[in-house]
C-alpha cells in the first residue's frame, strides 16, 4: 500500500519573479492599483469565527509615504484577547482529531489560493512595508514554500515512527498536537513569518491566537480571512492585532496557551521568555517558547577572495530591502591585504543603488519601515560616524518617506557598538583583519549567531570555518541573505533564538509532543 505522502508530488520551490517578462510587470502594475483602491479599508477582529469591530483601531501606513493609510485593523482589548484565548481553546477539541490528511489539505489548498493572489499578496507587501517587487515577491513565495512544505511534513510525521520490537508487547509512537499557541511574529518577513509559524502551529492540529506585528497586521488579516474562505473552521485561527505589551503580554502569560511562537527582536523574545516561565494560576504545563530573534550578521572576506564576487554578496546582503532581514551582512570583515581595493569597489557597488518609492518597479532599495526605525537607525549612522569613517551615505533622502541613504562606515573597531547592536537598517560597518585567524575570532565575537559567509578560494579555510563559525545558517562565497525553504533550514544560535531551522525536517517537532503506547499481548 503506498502511504498518502508517495502520493503527493516532491515538494518544489517556488521560483521568486524578476518581472523582466513584461506582461508580469503590468499584472503587478494592476495589483498595486488595485491594492491602493482598497487603501482605507478596515479589517476587523476574528475570534471564534466571528468579526468584532473595535472603537480603537490600528493604521497600517506605507512608510514610502506615511499619508496613505494601507487599512485599518481593530485593536484587541485584554477581554477580546481572553476571548480569543478561550475560543481557541474550545477549537482545540476537535480540530485535535482531525486526520493530518485533512489538515494538510487546508495547507495545498491555502497555498493554490495564495498561487492565484500573488500579485496581489506582492502588491501589498510593497504598500505596507516597503519592499522592492522582486523582494515582496520572495517574500510570497517562500509563504507558499511554507505551506506546501509544512503540509508534506506534517504528512511525514503521521507515518508510523520505528521503536525497538519487544516480545510480548505492541509498541507505538505517535506526535500529538500540544494546545493552543500563541503566534507572534515580526513584520520584516510579514507574509513568510507569519504565514510559516501560523501553517507549522495549525497542520500538526493546533489551534491559535495570531497576534500579527502593528506594522504589518493588513497582510495577516488577508492570509486570516484566506483560511476562512477555504473552509479551516472558526476558533482554529483567531485573529487580534494590538498592543505587544498588553495584548503579547496577556497571551503569552495566559494560563490556558500552551506555546508561544514568537519570531522578533531579542529584547522582545527574552521577554516573552521570562513570562512564559512563570506558571499561572490554573496553568498544567511548563509553557514551550520557540523563540527567534535577531542578527549581527558577519560577511568574511579573506585575502585569496573573489573580491567582485564578494562586494557584490555583500552589497545584496546589506542593502537588500533596506537591511531589515534578520540574515542581513551588517558587518564585513576583510583581510588586511585586500582592504583597500575592497573597499573601493565597495563604494562604488553602493553608489549604483537606487533609493525611492518601491511601488516604481526600477527602485532598489525602498524605505525602512516606520518612524521609529527611520531615528534609531539615524542615531546608530552617528554613533557610527564616530566610531569609524563613513565612505558612502549617512543621509536621509527625501522629507516625506522613510528614506535612507544606503551607509557603509570602514575602519570599525571589532567591538565597537556599529559592530555589536542589531541596527535593522542599511547600514554596513567594515572591520580590518590582521589574518584569517583574526578574522574568525572577530566573526564570533557578538551575542548573536544567525547567518554568515565567507567568500574565499582555499578549501582549508571553509573546513575552518565550517568548525570555527559559529552560526545557525553559514554559507561559502554567497551572499548571506535568501535562505529557501527546505534547502536551507532557518534559525540561530546564542542570542538570535532557539535555533527552530524553520523550513527544516525538524520544525514541526517544535509543535507536537510523542505519545508511546504500549500493549501487552
Ligand atoms: P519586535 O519589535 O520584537 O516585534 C515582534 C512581534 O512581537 C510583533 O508582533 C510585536 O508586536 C510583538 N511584541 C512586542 N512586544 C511584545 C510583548 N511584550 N509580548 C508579546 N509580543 C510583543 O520585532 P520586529 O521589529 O517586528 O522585527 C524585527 C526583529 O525580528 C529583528 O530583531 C530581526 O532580527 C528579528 N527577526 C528574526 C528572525 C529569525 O528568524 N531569527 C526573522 C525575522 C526577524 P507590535 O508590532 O504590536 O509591537
Ligand atoms: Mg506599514
Amino acid at each position: 500500500m503506498t502511504s498518502t505522502i508517495e502520493r503527493i508530488a516532491p515538494f518544489k520551490n517556488e521560483v521568486i519573479k524578476t518581472f523582466s517578462d513584461p506582461a508580469d510587470a503590468e499584472k503587478m502594475k494592476a495589483a498595486l492599483a488595485a491594492v491602493r483602491a482598497r487603501f482605507g479599508e478596515h479589517y476587523p477582529l476574528v475570534i471564534d469565527g466571528q468579526k468584532v469591530e473595535t472603537e480603537k483601531k490600528i493604521r497600517s501606513l506605507n512608510p514610502a509615504n506615511p499619508d496613505d493609510v494601507v487599512g485599518l485593523t481593530s485593536s484587541a482589548s485584554k477581554e477580546q484577547a481572553n476571548a480569543a484565548v478561550e475560543a481557541a481553546a474550545r477549537a482545540f477539541e476537535s480540530w485535535k482529531r482531525t486526520t493530518p490528511q485533512e489538515r494538510a489539505n487546508y495547507l495545498f489548498k491555502a497555498a493554490e489560493m495564495m498561487r492565484t493572489r500573488r500579485f496581489d499578496y506582492d502588491a501589498l507587501l510593497v504598500l505596507e512595508v516597503g519592499k522592492s517587487w522582486p523582494e515582496a515577491d520572495g517574500d510570497i513565495a517562500e509563504a507558499i514554500d511554507f505551506l506546501e512544505f509544512y503540509a508534506r511534513e506534517a504528512l511525514r510525521y503521521a507515518e508510523p515512527h520505528p521503536v525497538v520490537p519487544m516480545e510480548g508487547e505492541q509498541n507505538e509512537m505517535v506526535y500529538i498536537p500540544l494546545g493552543v499557541g500563541a503566534v507572534i511574529p515580526p513584520w520584516n518577513f510579514a507574509g513568510a513569518i507569519m504565514v510559516g509559524m501560523t501553517a507549522a502551529a495549525i497542520v500538526t492540529g493546533n489551534t491559535v491566537v495570531l497576534k500579527p506585528s502593528s506594522d504589518s497586521a493588513i497582510i495577516a488579516a488577508w492570509f486570516v480571512d484566506l483560511l476562512h474562505e477555504i473552509g479551516v473552521p472558526k476558533g482554529v485561527v483567531n485573529f487580534i492585532p494590538g498592543s505587544g505589551s498588553v495584548i503579547g503580554d496577556l497571551i503569552v502569560s495566559h494560563p490556558q496557551v500552551r506555546f508561544i511562537s514568537f519570531t522578533g527582536s531579542k529584547e522582545v523574545g527574552l521577554h516573552i521568555n521570562e513570562l512564559a516561565a512563570k506558571p499561572q494560576p490554573g496553568q498544567k504545563w511548563i509553557k514551550r517558547v520557540v523563540a527567534e530573534m535577531g542578527g549581527k550578521d558577519s560577511i568574511v572576506v579573506a585575502a585569496d577572495a573573489d573580491i567582485d564576487a564578494a562586494v557584490e554578496g555583500v552589497a545584496v546582503s546589506a542593502f537588500g530591502f533596506q537591511g531589515q532581514k534578520c540574515s542581513a551582512c551588517s558587518r564585513a570583515i576583510v583581510d588586511e591585504k585586500i582592504y583597500d581595493e575592497f573597499l573601493d569597489k565597495l563604494k562604488a557597488r553602493v553608489a549604483k543603488i537606487t533609493v525611492g518609492d518601491p511601488s516604481d518597479q526600477k527602485t532598489y532599495m525602498g524605505p525602512v519601515v516606520n518612524e521609529g526605525a527611520l531615528k534609531s537607525i539615524g542615531e546608530y549612522i552617528e554613533i557610527g560616524k564616530k566610531e569609524g569613517r563613513l565612505i558612502a551615505g549617512g543621509k536621509r533622502v527625501g522629507e516625506k518617506g522613510y528614506f535612507l541613504e544606503p551607509t557603509v562606515i570602514a575602519d570599525v573597531a571589532p567591538d565597537a557598538r556599529i559592530s555589536q547592536e542589531e541596527i535593522f537598517g542599511p547600514v554596513l560597518a567594515v572591520i580590518k583583519a590582521k589574518n584569517f585567524d583574526h578574522a574568525m575570532e572577530i566573526a564570533n565575537n557578538t551575542e548573536f549567531g544567525l547567518t554568515g559567509s565567507l567568500y574565499t578560494t582555499d578549501d582549508k579555510k571553509i573546513e575552518r570555518a565550517k568548525e570555527d563559525f559559529f552560526v545557525g545558517n553559514l554559507y561559502f562565497n554567497r551572499k548571506s541573505t535568501g535562505a529557501f525553504v527546505g534547502a536551507h533550514p532557518f534559525g540561530g544560535f546564542n542570542m538570535s533564538g532557539t535555533d527552530s531551522k524553520a523550513g527544516g525536517r525538524d520544525y514541526l517537532l517544535l509543535f507536537m509532543q510523542a505519545k508511546t503506547m504500549s500493549r501487552k499481548l
